[in-house]
């Protein structure tokens, strides 16, 4: 698998990844959590954050299924999802839908985060 290489801002967080845990920004002046990771807080425009772990759960707001083998080591169809955290609905993160067919899917269906190969994948609930 591939990912993107980390940034000052999202650096912490796929540290986290390797680690096995997945994080969430959360601004610590007002609380409110954010992702991707970025310098500023949208409501308040603070600069200081805090991580914090993330439930690892939510629910599909979107998907698409991929026909092509982009990657030696991906099976074709496969779907990638993006996820509504339980956490708030504009709290959105996109990954390999894993351990069940495209077919699967639905608009809503609850899901939870595995983290695997580096990667938050996710799988239904
Ligand atoms: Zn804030």
């Amino acid at each position: 698998m591939t990912r993107l290489d980390p940034d000052r801002d999202s650096a912490p967080w796929w540290a986290a990844v390797d680690r096995g845990e997945l994080l969430l920004q959360r601004c610590a002046s007002c609380g409110v959590p954010r992702f991707p990771a970025r310098a500023l807080c949208n409501r308040c425009r603070s600069r200081e954050t805090a991580w914090v772990p993330a439930r690892g759960t939510g629910r599909v707001y979107s998907w698409i299924v991929n026909h092509q083998r982009f990657l030696p080591d991906l099976p074709v169809p496969y779907a990638v999802v993006c996820v509504r955290l339980d956490e708030g609905e504009d709290i959105l993160m996109y990954g390999n839908l894993v351990d069940a067919a495209p077919e699967a899917l639905a608009p809503g269906l609850p899901v939870r985060a595995v983290l695997r190969d580096g990667l938050v994948q996710w799988t239904p609930a």
